[in-house]
């Protein structure tokens, strides 16, 4: 089971891909430029949260997928 439950906030999110660049195996772009979950085992939780704290708009908010808490972005 994954550890992390990955929300994108697409609304929010400007393409600056470095998301991608530290989880690709998680995050992808789709054809508008805007981030998208490919799987949420798709990469090392570590890298999942990495590129979670590298988005620039915080449009990416990460949950604990056991308890449902709020890992990204804190309050
Ligand atoms: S880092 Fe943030 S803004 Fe950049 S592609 Fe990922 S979700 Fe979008």
């Amino acid at each position: 089971m994954a550890k992390y439950k990955i929300k994108i906030l697409r609304d929010k999110c400007i393409g600056a891909a470095s998301c991608v660049g530290l989880a690709p195996g998680a995050y992808q772009l789709d054809d508008e430029n805007i981030a998208y979950v490919v799987s949420e085992e798709g990469d090392t939780p570590e890298n999942i949260l990495l590129g979670a704290q590298s988005c620039p708009t915080n449009a990416i908010e990460i949950y604990d997928a056991e308890t449902g808490e709020k890992v990204w972005p804190k309050e």
